[in-house]
């Protein structure tokens, strides 16, 4: 008797590459990206026991990510880590600003993924966006 049951769960509609899209994988990262005029759409792929300071740093080469992440993280858990202690835990489904100059772990067993809007490297001065982590007074 197969114990095989039907894949229904959300994870099975979320990762397999979307028809149409770029696909671009580092770091054992998928991204599945559109254009949009200026912007991309992308669903980011993070695999359980994803860190960005081990799986990617040793690959882009800053001391950490310098990229602004604005979207929806539809599943999982991330934790955010920025330099001066700050750690913000991200759990699906929710809303994502993330500022450039932090670290970033997926939490627990579950992959993550990441509905991400950006213009790659203009992503903070077109969204009038902090250029890093900051508090206000
Ligand atoms: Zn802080």
């Amino acid at each position: 008797m197969s114990t095989e049951q039907p894949n229904t769960n959300s994870e099975a509609r979320l990762i397999p590459p979307i028809g149409g899209a770029v696909r671009r994988e580092v770091g054992g990262v998928s991204e599945d990206i559109f254009s949009a005029g200026d912007a991309h759409i992308k669903r980011v792929v993070y695999p359980a026991g994803y860190k960005w300071s081990t799986n990617l740093k040793p690959i882009v080469g800053t001391e950490l990510c310098m990229h602004a992440h604005v979207g929806f993280l539809a599943e999982g858990h991330m934790r955010i880590d920025y330099p001066d202690g700050c750690c913000i835990d991200l759990i699906a489904p929710q809303a994502v600003i993330i500022h450039p100059g932090h670290d970033a772990t997926v939490i627990g067993d579950e992959t993550a993924v990441l509905i991400q809007f950006d213009f790659d490297k203009e992503t903070v001065a077109r969204l009038n966006l902090p250029l890093e982590h900051e508090h206000a007074q």
